[in-house]
C-alpha cells in the first residue's frame, strides 16, 4: 500500500489523515526530513500559509520538500495551495513555486469568507460540496495547468503534472474524489 505524508507542522492535518485512509492509502504525519523520506506523496494541508512557511524554515524542511516535489506528487489544499503557487499576492509572500499559478490570499473578503458551495468537477461524478475557509482565489493559471473545477468562474481545483491544488477543503466532506485523484498520481 502507498504511503501519503501529511505535513503536520500546523493546520488541519488530522482531517487529511482520515480522508487519505478513507480513500484507501496509508497516511503518516510529516514533521521531519526522515518522515518525508518514507512517503510516496505529500499533502500540504489548510491552515495559515505564512505560519507554515516559517515553520518549514525552522524545521529545515523547505529544501527537502522542494527536492521531494521534484520527484513525487504534492497536493496542497487552501493554505497548501498558497504554498505550492509560483506567485502569491495580498500580501505577497514567498512560496515553493511547484505549480504555475498565481493566487490571491483571503480573496473572498471578510463578509463571505467561509461557505459551503456546490461545484461540478470536469472529470465527472456530478456535483460536489466544496468547503471554503478564508480561501485564496487562483487568479492566473499557466498553460501547463489543467483546471478540474471552478466556482463563480475562478479555478478551485487545478493540477499540473504530478502536483495538484484545491482552494477548498475536501478533507472536511465525505466525498473522496479529490483524494482518490491524488492517490492515482502516486
Ligand atoms: N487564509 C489562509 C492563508 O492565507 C488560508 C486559509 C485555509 O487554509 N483555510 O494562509
Amino acid at each position: 500500500m502507498k504511503t501519503v505524508g501529511i505535513l503536520a507542522l500546523q493546520g488541519d492535518f488530522e482531517a487529511h489523515h482520515k480522508a487519505v485512509e478513507r480513500a484507501g492509502a496509508n497516511a503518516i504525519e510529516v514533521r521531519t526530513e526522515s518522515d518525508l523520506a518514507r512517503c510516496d506523496g505529500l499533502i500540504v494541508p489548510g491552515g495559515e500559509s505564512s505560519t507554515m512557511l516559517k515553520l518549514l524554515d525552522q524545521e529545515k524542511l523547505t529544501g527537502p520538500l522542494k527536492l521531494f516535489a521534484a520527484q513525487k506528487p504534492v497536493y496542497g489544499s487552501c493554505a497548501g495551495a498558497i504554498l505550492l503557487a509560483r506567485e502569491v499576492t495580498h500580501p505577497s509572500q514567498a512560496s515553493l513555486g511547484l505549480m504555475d499559478i498565481q493566487v490571491e490570499r483571503n480573496a473572498y473578503g471578510r463578509q463571505i469568507d467561509s461557505r459551503i458551495a456546490l461545484i461540478t468537477p470536469e472529470n465527472g461524478g456530478g456535483e460536489m460540496e466544496a468547503v471554503f475557509i478564508r480561501a485564496p482565489i487562483i487568479r492566473k493559471v499557466g498553460a501547463d495547468a489543467i483546471v478540474l473545477a471552478s466556482y463563480r468562474g475562478d479555478p478551485v481545483w487545478v493540477e499540473q503534472g504530478r502536483h495538484m491544488v484545491t482552494t477548498f477543503h475536501p478533507e472536511l466532506t465525505t466525498d473522496s474524489r479529490v483524494h482518490r485523484r491524488f492517490l492515482a498520481k502516486l
